[in-house]
């Protein structure tokens, strides 16, 4: 089965989440609403926040659902 893979970027780290993984714990969006928030679209907004909490928050994921990468140079 292939799985679904999103990423969502504010420049300067990208976060990927897998909704097939995720297990809707709400810690994402009770820790950071300012990035996560399932009642909007897109749900995760990474420019809304900075690249050190969203690291953090993402870390906090039971699931596994969400991980991240640091963007290339610019
Ligand atoms: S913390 Fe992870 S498992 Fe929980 S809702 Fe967010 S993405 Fe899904």
């Amino acid at each position: 089965m292939k799985s679904i893979t999103k990423k969502y970027t504010n420049g300067e780290v990208t976060i990927i989440w897998k909704p097939d993984v995720c297990s809707h714990s709400a810690i994402c969006f009770r820790g950071l609403p300012e990035v996560f928030d399932p009642r909007e679209r897109p749900w995760i907004r990474p420019e809304n926040s900075t690249t050190d909490d969203i690291i953090n928050q993402v870390k906090k994921c039971p699931s596994g659902a969400l991980s991240y990468y640091m963007n290339e140079g610019e």
